[in-house]
């Protein structure tokens, strides 16, 4: 790249990139470290496979700097209808349509074309970019980049996840936790019902369970900013059984439960957890092998913020509102390791996920001036 790309070329770049997070990203990666080699700022790979994280630091090497984070993986188009080529930006009625175009290479395009800027400004502390592999598949490549970051560079005093906010300032969102359940029963001639122990029959009175564990916390949670204001329990999936006269040997079922942070996912697994362990008990009664297990499928922690991320977000966009959600990011990994987080970014989730994809150019715009206003705090 000759010139200073301008943050719409350097996404045009980013999405040319088929970064489904069933694909490698390392065509990606191998891009964003050329780029900053080429003006001169080291970056280090977290590699996982043929995957990797990024971590790069822009400015001074000292502590107290910002965090800009960013996933470089995309869901597929795969069944979705596009008017256009999902890999190549186009321009429409003022929006810019791609797959990630808003969740969320605009962010990271923003970012990117601002490191001259930043570069030029003189920062008394620096930024961090960090990019992730495998956010959208249960952010499972935050955790090992957040540990190499820490270990190799100066602590930042603030992390902004850039997911795609239309420039509010995020301070809350439901920690999640994904099981899938295998209960255990015992086959025989239903009409011995008494001497088996029917899978599909103790799978139904566990989902019975957690129904009415969600209807209690509907109706005792304090008020609150979530929609909904409480923890929700949900099974999406179930399969079970041989035939109508046969007690089930076999029942999995799977979901997921969204929690609210200050509960958190642990409280909500070990209850669930205790509840089959009862029940197991009692399987067991009438056969030793019965019994129902729970396999964690995704582990997310929820977040709160406070804080100078906050801070930081609050003065940088003069956004006061009070704004949660209760869709996943990495932001409670951040937090988790006691970096004070906050999610800020250019574009709707509306869009996300969506065929057509779309940031709009006044959101992108919007991105750059976020950029630039955080570039010039940092050099004050
Ligand atoms: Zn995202």
């Amino acid at each position: 790249m000759t010139s200073v790309p301008s943050p719409r070329e350097m996404l045009a770049r980013l999405v040319a990139f088929p970064t489904v997070s069933s694909a490698s990203n390392l065509d990606l990666i191998g891009f964003v470290e050329g780029y900053l080699a080429d003006l001169g700022v080291a970056s280090r790979r977290v590699p996982d496979g043929d995957k990797a994280s990024l971590v790069a630091l822009v400015g001074p090497e000292v502590e107290g700097g910002v965090v800009l984070s960013a996933h470089t993986d995309v869901v597929p188009v795969t069944g979705q209808s596009w008017t256009s080529d999902p890999w190549t930006l186009s321009e429409r009625d003022g929006r810019l349509i791609a797959r990630g175009a808003c969740d969320m290479k605009g962010f990271l395009a923003c970012a990117l074309a601002g490191v001259p800027t930043m570069l030029a400004a003189d920062m008394r502390r620096p930024v961090i970019l960090a990019l992730t592999r495998d956010e959208e598949i249960g952010c499972i490549g935050a955790p090992p980049m957040i540990e190499a970051m820490l270990a190799a560079l100066p602590r930042p005093e603030a992390v902004l996840v850039g997911e795609p906010s239309e420039m509010r300032v995020v301070t809350g969102q439901k920690g999640s936790w994904g099981f899938r359940a295998h209960v255990r029963g015992h086959e025989v001639h239903s009409s011995l019902i008494h001497t088996g122990v029917s899978a599909v029959m103790q799978a139904a009175g566990m989902i019975d369970w957690m129904t009415r564990a969600m209807a209690e916390a509907a109706g005792t949670t304090p008020p609150n900013d979530f929609d909904p204001p409480y923890t929700t329990l949900h099974v999406g999936l179930i399969e079970g059984g041989t035939a109508n006269n046969i007690t089930a040997r076999d029942c999995t079922f799977s979901g997921e439960v969204r929690c609210l942070p200050d509960e958190g996912v642990a409280l909500w697994r070990d209850r669930i957890l205790a509840e089959a362990a009862r029940r197991t008990s009692a399987m067991r009664l009438i056969h030793p092998g019965a019994g129902i297990a729970f396999e964690t499928r995704m582990d997310l922690p929820g977040f709160a913020a406070a804080g100078p991320a906050e801070a930081l977000a609050r003065s940088l966009t003069g956004d006061n509102g009070r704004h949660v959600v209760s869709y996943q990011t990495e932001a409670g990994h951040f937090q988790d390791r006691g970096l004070s987080t906050v999610i800020c970014g250019p574009g709707s989730i509306a869009q996300a996920h969506q065929p057509d994809e779309f940031i709009s150019v006044s959101e992108l715009d919007a991105g750059a001036a976020f950029i630039d206003r955080l570039t010039r705090r940092l050099a004050a």
